[in-house]
């Protein structure tokens, strides 16, 4: 049986708990231990898949098709936990669970209840986790979303206190996630709200082990420490202090410094093998001193939100430590090019252009002049899912010349469906988990960008999108339009193009599936690492 580390959040949301998650996870694996992570989310959509990202943040993709929190793609990044459908479970989702064995007849005779029913298929999920033998895992790290006090997370935190004595107290640690806010008049940071949020969470019968402060631009200081100590029963090196840093990636050496991971362990009475995390730090220190930097325009929806395209930036950090450069990516309105504003007036400060994933009408004929621009005046592009979806549509507008060209989720009616639903989708009514999901053999052809890449004939990348590229016009793209399908899936009696690459530019590649899912800090992922070096070499060419 594994330890399990709950991590739980209090005073206010967005306070860290995943990359604090994240961060020990990775503190544990460089000790040499396995480590198996997951999130709990108190909301009542059965995933976040059906949410808009301006609500809540990216819908990131595991292997095997889940629509999960972006909490989980902290732990990619950070991990090599191996993420699935049973890694992110939700209220809708547990309640879901209930109500359809009730409905089975499950329960004869009883009555439904939170508790123990939900709070039984809570504790259900957190043992499935590492059920099975492949699963296994040393240390399992959950955490749980939203903030100690709301109705929503009282089930979950139930459910932890009765897990706990069910496993056995010092089979669990406790890590409890709290702001203190400094107050300028007094010149100090305040421990207070540390204090009953702690005290909320005893009341509900947890003692945190271990509490970790975000104290801002400010280091925790001997006193404060002291005080929490006291007021909150724990010992005083189990405080720790999260000040804000950047990059993100620094964050768990920081962790270590303090010792987080040897509380821990400590706690769970287990052995302290040395820790080796010397590659990943040697990867901060490369960062810290790149002095180059390239700059990127995404063009984008839901630019209003920062963790709307979260693991898009974050493959953008990778593909600059690869290049030993910082990409200095700017999100720009798509629909500002639609009202108006012409690309060369917003897009030539940049040396290369994303077009990002999207849903939806809107902005969408300023993609298409945002591909235009890129590949008249030969800018490096990469195009991602929707992005990939436009450039099909912008190569058979203007060099098929098929003005029309469009697709059926933008235009249903349009003469030139160059985009369009696959048999299977249109049957299809559900909205939740109905779309090509998850990770897709992609066969790379040779002589090509993406082949050169990835330098393997054979990927698997992650897709989440419900429309296709339509076979009818793969002739006339290849033929005619100068086109490359450099990858293809093959579906059935035919073939699904993955990804389009212009010959006659610098670096025009686009993919059908989500190449930023499988970035990480140690693994930059190919496509975005080229493009970084396409629009380097650009740069240097302007110059
Ligand atoms: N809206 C498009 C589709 O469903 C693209 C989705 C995406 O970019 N993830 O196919």
């Amino acid at each position: 049986m594994p330890k399990y580390v709950f991590t739980t959040g209090g005073v206010v949301s967005s306070i860290g708990k995943g990359v604090l998650s994240a961060s020990l996870g990775l503190l544990l694996e460089a000790r040499g231990f396995k480590v198996a992570m997951m999130k709990l989310d108190p909301y009542i959509n059965v995933d976040p898949g059906t949410m808009n990202p301006y609500e809540h943040g990216e819908v990131f993709v595991t292997d095997d098709g889940a629509e999960t929190d972006l909490d989980l793609g902290h732990y990619e990044r950070f991990t090599h936990a191996k993420l699935s459908q049973k890694s992110n479970a939700t209220t809708g989702s547990i309640y879901n669970a209930v109500i359809q064995k009730e409905r089975r007849g499950e329960y004869l005779g009883k009555t439904v209840q939170v508790i123990p029913h939900i709070t039984d298929e809570i504790k259900s999920r957190i043992r499935l986790l590492t059920a099975e033998p492949e699963d296994d895992a040393d240390i399992a790290i959950v955490e749980i979303g939203g903030t100690v006090g709301d109705i929503e997370s009282l089930p979950f935190l139930e459910a932890l206190r009765e897990f706990r004595l069910e496993v056995g107290p010092p089979n669990c640690c406790f890590i409890h996630v709290t702001l203190m806010p400094f107050i300028e008049a007094a010149g100090e940071l305040k421990t207070k709200p540390t204090q009953h949020s702690v005290q909320t969470l005893r009341q509900i019968g947890i003692q945190p082990n271990v509490i970790v402060c975000r104290t801002g631009k400010h280091t925790l200081g001997a006193e404060q420490r002291k005080k929490i100590a006291l007021f909150c029963d724990v010992p005083s090196e189990a405080i720790i202090s999260a000040e804000d840093i950047s990059p993100l990636y620094a964050i768990p050496v920081n962790f270590k410094k303090q010792g987080l991971d040897e509380v821990v362990l400590r706690l769970f009475n287990m052995e302290l093998p040395p820790s080796e995390l010397g590659e990943w730090e040697a990867m901060v220190e490369r960062m810290a001193r790149t002095t180059e930097e390239v700059r990127i325009a995404a063009v984008g929806k839901y630019t209003g939100h920062d963790d709307a395209y979260k693991s898009i930036n974050e493959a953008f950090v990778h593909a600059g430590i690869a290049n030993d450069c910082k990409v200095r990516l700017t999100w720009i309105d798509s629909e500002r090019l639609e009202k108006g504003e012409e690309p060369d007036q917003l897009l030539p400060p940049f040396d290369g252009v994303l077009v990002g994933p999207g849903f939806g009408n809107r902005g969408i004929e300023g993609k298409i002049k945002a591909v235009r621009f890129v590949r008249e005046r030969r800018i490096p592009f990469l195009g991602i899912c929707l992005g990939m979806q436009i450039a099909a549509i912008e190569i058979a507008r203007d060099l098929l010349g098929l003005a029309e060209a469009n697709s059926t989720e933008f235009e249903p009616e349009t003469p030139h469906p160059v985009i369009s639903l696959l048999t299977e989708q249109r049957g299809v009514r559900d909205m939740g988990g109905t779309m090509r999901l998850g990770a897709y053999r992609c066969e790379l052809q040779p002589g090509t960008r993406a082949r050169a890449a990835y330098g393997a004939d054979v990927i698997h990348e992650r897709h989440r999108h419900r429309y296709e590229f339509n076979n009818e016009y793969l002739e006339a793209m290849t033929a005619r339009a100068g086109a490359v399908v450099s990858g293809i899936h093959p579906h059935g009696d035919h073939q699904l193009v993955e990804i389009i690459e212009l010959r006659d530019h610098p670096w025009f590649c686009a993919s059908q599936f989500h190449p930023e899912f499988k970035s990480t800090p140690l693994k930059p992922q190919p496509l975005f690492r080229e493009f970084v070096r396409a629009a380097l070499e650009q740069r240097k060419n302007r110059a």
